[in-house]
């Protein structure tokens, strides 16, 4: 999957294959009749467990990152969308721990998942298993009151024109990525590709951490961490590990060539299938 070129499949498909971008799946027919994910308020009880995969998933045990915290604040609260594998929740904290320690700011995380995961009706295609989270590269905003959090005009970091970063990115934004993906639990980083240049270009010692950080659309306001499947969770999907190497090379160039041009137009977008049994289960239990 890392190895697909830009251009390899039809743009408005590749964020649904590779379980990041907006989701078409507002309208997505009922499965069962059990409750959608996101009527459901409270985590389902038992053993935490992500089941099924990024895309199309869900999560048993999930916690709740709090408001606020050493080092942290959660933005847009309103959604419901700060629950996570236990595993996350430490992550995060001991992220933002650090963050603190080296006086980068105060780390504001966005969209993590749902209380039971599942697919969100707006925003995103994953998230869905409790192990992914997005981070606001600002981190110059202060502790802010929860209710002006409900906001998503966070300061990019690219020129889009000049496909390069733009000023606001700096040496606390890079230092951010490389601690984000330092931790053995994440498997990968998503950052618009003018970020991933800038950290391969500002890299002058080991770039073995960049492997993990990998160019994909948008992104360039916040960066999104994905942990890999717990080792004892057995229903959790693992993700094709990133390729070898840095990713700094032809696979890093290839985003900045022009697309080729439209000889057909893409195929309609599919529906999401339908989430697995366990899943279905697990929204059917009391809220
Ligand atoms: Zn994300």
């Amino acid at each position: 999957m890392g190895r697909l070129r830009r251009h390899s499949a039809p743009l408005l498909l590749l964020p649904l294959l590779l379980g990041t971008g907006p989701v078409l799946a507002a309208d997505s027919p009922p499965y069962s009749s059990a409750p959608a994910p996101q009527s459901l308020r409270n985590p389902g009880k038992g053993d935490a467990e992500p089941i099924g995969g990024y895309a199309n998933g869900c999560v048993r045990g999930a916690g709740a990152l709090p408001a606020d915290g050493p080092g942290f604040q959660v933005m847009n609260l309103s959604r419901h969308r700060n629950y996570g594998h236990p595993l996350l929740l430490a992550y995060l904290k001991a992220l933002a721990g650090e963050v603190e320690r080296e006086g980068l700011g105060i780390l504001s995380v966005g969209d993590m998942s749902m209380p039971r995961g599942g697919r969100m009706p707006t925003g995103h295609a994953s998230h869905q298993m409790g192990l992914d989270a997005d981070i606001w590269f600002a981190l110059d905003l202060g502790r802010m009151p929860v209710a002006d959090r409900e906001r998503e005009d966070f300061a990019t970091m690219v020129d889009t024109r000049a496909q390069r970063v733009n000023s606001n990115f700096g040496p606390a934004q890079a230092r951010l990525v490389k601690l984000a993906a330092s931790a053995p639990t994440v498997t990968r980083i998503f950052v618009n590709p003018a970020i991933k240049l800038a950290l391969c270009e500002g890299e002058t010692g080991d770039k073995t951490w960049l492997r993990k950080v990998r160019p994909w659309f948008g992104h360039a306001a916040h960066l999104h961490v994905r942990l890999a499947c717990p080792p004892d969770a057995k229903q959790c999907e693992t993700q094709e590990p990133p390729p070898d190497g840095d990713g700094c090379g032809e696979e890093l160039l290839s985003w900045f060539q022009p697309p080729p041009p439209v000889t057909s137009p893409p195929a309609p977008p599919k529906p999401p299938p339908p989430p697995p049994a366990a899943c279905l289960v697990l929204y059917g239990e009391p809220d």
